[in-house]
């Protein structure tokens, strides 16, 4: 599956909003039979208000939800691309993740010390992404001597390596993240291979004081400003109000939500914004035992969708039945959608689209 790590300076609440996704997992869990929770692994629902209607359409009985892997990364400080705090092991651990939620503080709260002194979100995203970049520069370096040597016989793959190694050292020799670099779509698999810390999206978790969870303060804005401005994308929440709507029953939480000004639970933004970060589209079964949402990279092909579900599925693949999730509601469902000629039946290449109502026809 996909994972979202979770990292950011000590201090800043990334453990409680690592709590509040997992309590509200664990909240959820009795729903969930295929949740899975290790200690810093939180597997959380994915918040969809689609499916909810589906299922009434269906009348299915169960509703299950897609899932995202949120990953807590303790132990970043200043240094740790040099062996500082637990430096070694959170890199690795970091590269293991597909996108990087990065959790800025936006509270002043003068009981809670800030590792650095002051509250300053922009200098420390700038401290974090450094300690990113230093461990890109020296693993790729490492990497570039060795290249040059292969890249000096015939060996092509040595040599597109290296040359798009050396772009992004380039890159990060001005203190820019390899994110930045721009990558031939041939060179997809050969930039994924390099692992580069400083390569993943990311999402960075403005966490701010409870007054200023619905409206953000003037730290969360800069921080907005400057995802803006790198193509990244920011979300505001208080990591303090999350964790108290989280151990709440789900009624509670509809008028402590009002009372603070909030629509939803911000983590729910955190979650949408983590699945749109990574990619990541859905697409639902549907029927009288459940209206379930499956995770799919945007542009999988239909055997590969089916994949997600069985491996028989995708091996087997015959064709998809499709209603997109639009005919599906506004013809009241698969019959209607039918009467309607909104029923496709798409094969092979048919690249499945978000929100897709989908049944495979397979042989074994
Ligand atoms: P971590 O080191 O980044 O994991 O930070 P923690 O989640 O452990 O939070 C550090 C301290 O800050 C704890 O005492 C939290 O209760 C507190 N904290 C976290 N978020 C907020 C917040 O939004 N406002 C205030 N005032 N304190 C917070």
């Amino acid at each position: 599956g996909f994972k979202c790590g979770i990292v950011g300076l000590p201090n800043v609440g990334k453990s409680t909003l690592f709590n509040a996704l997992t309590q509200t997992a664990a909240a959820q869990a009795a729903n969930y039979p295929f949740c899975t929770i290790e200690p810093n692994v939180g597997d959380v629902a994915v918040p969809d208000e689609r499916l909810e209607k589906l299922a009434k359409i269906a009348g299915s009985k169960d509703i299950i939800p897609t899932r995202l892997a949120f990953v807590d990364i303790a132990g970043l400080v200043r240094g740790a691309s040099k062996g500082e705090g637990l430096g070694n092991q959170f890199l690795a651990n970091i590269r293991e993740c597909d996108a990087i939620a990065h959790v800025v503080r936006c509270f002043e709260d003068s009981d809670i010390t800030h590792v650095e002194g002051k509250i300053a979100p922009i200098d420390d995203i700038e401290t974090i992404e450094t300690e990113l970049m230093l461990a890109d520069l020296e693993s790729l370096e490492k990497r570039a001597a060795a290249l040059e040597k292969k890249a000096k016989g015939a060996d092509k793959e040595a040599k597109e390596t290296l040359d798009l190694a050396l772009r992004c050292l380039a890159l990060l020799r001005e203190g820019k993240p390899a994110r930045l670099v721009e990558v031939k779509p041939e060179e997809r698999k050969i930039f994924e291979g390099l692992g580069l810390l400083s390569s993943k999206p990311v999402l960075y978790v403005c966490n701010v004081e409870e007054e200023a969870a619905a409206e953000g303060n003037n730290f969360s804005r800069a921080v907005e400003a400057r995802a803006a401005a790198e193509g990244a994308v920011a979300v505001t929440v208080s990591a303090k109000i999350e964790s108290e709507i989280a151990v709440l029953a789900p009624a509670d939480q509809k008028d402590y939500l009002e009372a603070v000004g909030l629509a939803e639970p911000g983590l729910n933004r955190v979650i949408r914004a983590g699945y749109d970060l990574l990619r990541l589209i859905t697409y639902f079964t549907v029927g009288p035992k459940e209206a379930r949402a499956w995770t799919i990279a945007q542009g999988t092909r239909g055997p590969q969708a089916a994949g997600v579900i069985h491996t028989d599925f995708e091996k087997g693949f015959i064709r998809a039945e499709t209603i997109s999730y639009d005919d599906y509601i506004a013809c009241n469902g698969e019959s209607g959608a039918r009467e309607a000629g909104k029923f496709r039946l798409e094969g092979k290449d048919y690249a499945v689209a978000d929100g897709d109502v989908l049944h495979f026809r397979f042989a074994n």
